[in-house]
């Protein structure tokens, strides 16, 4: 049995209109504060039957080893608790059941193979590929998880081929793009699981063995009891540690909330003379992993470079707050959209102390204390960023661009119930398993303990069926 706050959407119901895809984003309040302070929302947490990946961008990196031993490599940072060949065969299945496109022989890796051949390139990645060609840089179509042909995985409905529409983080309509709702949930539900949407989660009653018992939960307004043997809690790195904080459950090791992680997600613009069309197209479509360990880098760490594209609204909303166009300036700037490219990265943020989510005093329509999430960049996000901001310069320099620009972001949520050895410094051990609560799992992107360059979605996944087939085995 699954509980989910949000609708189980229909992806027909996906609309060519991007005022129309409020609906997939989670939009309840949540307060962010620090030097760095985050956007949620639809830059971050999605809702419904699928999670976040109704509306994520679908490209999936595997981890770096390097990026898994970081505390070992620098001194800085923190190691995991597991190594790459812990995770690499769980990446293989799961890419192979979502059904990942990527290029035939990958640079940084030579013996990966992907199940699908890439999507087209989009504009943008066009345009990346003769940057990074003029500046000596290897790039390569990025692997995604967006199935380039029709595609069926073994118990799971059958798939269309991508249309290079350009509306992934709207949400396919196509079911080209992986999802859950397209891959595992029916796979799940094949097998007798019940899928139970629009409940909100509020309460964990325990036996008094101190196991959970039973979750409660609203649904149409009534609060329900469901019993259980055990619950995976999965609500994702904001949601999953308000939840035991608001209760009071499983941080005996005072880490519940500690050291939440964005990406350094910083990107840079500029115009084109001829038309790019960044609309249109799958749009992360060119990666490039040379920047994971720089030759000339002052921090510790790396990060990956990807091609972007970004439809018309989102990115008028993006460059308001970025650029501080307004008005006739906004819209001025917003006339020439069909000539704009961009260029962006997913780059390593360090755990901190000082980056935490916590309890405001505030409560929301059930009674839970909102989250507030602190997050600011130390010295090394810093270092890392500009080191990464003069290399996107210089790439879209080298490709012609005018009136170049650099927005500034953070992007996803990570951290705040960490994997560890020791039930001391950490929340849970490495396959998931709460320390404190014998039948209490976490498997969402809060038991990273450190960042990794990589986008988190695929490294996700992996955690998630070594988890489950760890509890199989229990
Ligand atoms: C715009 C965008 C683009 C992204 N692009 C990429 C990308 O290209 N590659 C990549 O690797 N990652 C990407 N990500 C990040 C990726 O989607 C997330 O890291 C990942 O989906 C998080 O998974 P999760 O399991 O931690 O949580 P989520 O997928 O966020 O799932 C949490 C679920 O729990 C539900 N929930 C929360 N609280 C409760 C409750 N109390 N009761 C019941 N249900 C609850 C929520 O409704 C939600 O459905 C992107 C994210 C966004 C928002
Ligand atoms: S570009 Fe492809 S994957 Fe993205 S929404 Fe369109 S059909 Fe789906």
């Amino acid at each position: 049995m699954a509980l989910e706050a949000g609708p189980n959407f229909d992806p027909k119901q996906f609309a060519f209109d991007e005022t129309l895809a409020d609906a997939i984003y989670w939009t309840d309040e949540r307060l962010s504060g620090g030097s760095t302070p985050e956007a949620f929302g639809a830059n971050n947490s999605g809702t419904g039957v699928g999670g976040s990946t109704l509306h994520w961008g679908a490209f999936v990196p595997r981890a770096d080893a390097r990026d898994l031993r970081l505390k070992s490599e620098s001194g800085q940072g923190s190691d995991w608790p597991l190594v790459l060949s812990d995770l690499v065969p769980f990446y293989e299945r799961v890419e192979a059941f979502i059904g990942v496109s990527g290029p035939a022989a990958y640079p940084w890796d030579a013996g990966r193979r992907y199940p699908l051949p890439p999507v087209p390139r989009n504009g943008p990645a066009q345009i990346m590929a003769m940057a990074c060609g003029r500046q000596a840089l290897r790039a390569t179509d990025a692997p995604a998880a967006v199935v380039s042909r029709p595609f069926t995985a073994e118990g799971a409905p059958a798939r269309n081929a991508c249309i290079n529409c350009g509306f992934c983080h709207q949400g396919c309509r196509n079911g080209a793009k992986t999802s859950m709702d397209v891959t595992y949930l029916p796979l799940a539900v094949a097998h007798g699981a019940e899928i139970r949407p629009e409940s909100v989660v509020h309460g964990l009653e325990r036996g008094a063995d101190g196991r959970i018992s039973a979750v409660v939960y609203r649904a149409g307004g009534v609060d329900r009891r469901q019993r259980c043997r055990a619950v995976f809690l999965c609500a994702g790195a904001v949601e999953t540690p308000r939840l035991l904080l608001n209760l009071g459950l499983a941080n005996g090791s005072d880490q519940v909330g500690r050291n939440y992680m964005g990406h350094v997600a910083t990107q840079v613009w500029g115009r084109f003379p001829d038309a790019v069309r960044m609309n249109r197209g799958y749009p992360s479509s060119l990666i490039s992993e040379d920047m994971l360990r720089p030759a000339d880098a002052d921090f510790a760490g790396g990060y990956l470079m990807q091609s972007l594209g970004v439809e018309p609204l989102t990115f008028a909303n993006s460059v308001a707050r970025g650029r501080g166009l307004w008005g006739p300036a906004l819209t001025a700037y917003l006339d020439r959209y069909e000539h704009l490219a961009g260029i962006g990265i997913n780059g390593e943020t360090l755990p901190s102390e000082a980056n935490r989510l916590t309890l405001s005093d505030e409560t929301d329509a059930l009674g839970l204390r909102k989250a507030r999430i602190d997050f600011g960049y130390g010295p090394n996000e810093a270092r890392l960023n500009a080191h990464a901001t003069r290399v996107m310069t210089d790439l879209w320099e080298a490709a012609g661009a005018q009136d170049i620009w650099v927005l500034e972001r953070v992007a996803h949520t990570l951290g705040t119930c960490r994997m560890g050895r020791d039930g001391d410094d950490s929340v849970v051990d490495p396959y998931g398993r709460s320390f404190a609560i014998d039948n209490l799992w976490i498997s969402d992107g809060s038991t990273f303990p450190s960042s990794l360059a990589a986008n988190p979605a695929l490294t996700i996944m992996a955690l998630a069926l070594r988890s489950a087939e760890a509890f199989l085995a229990a």
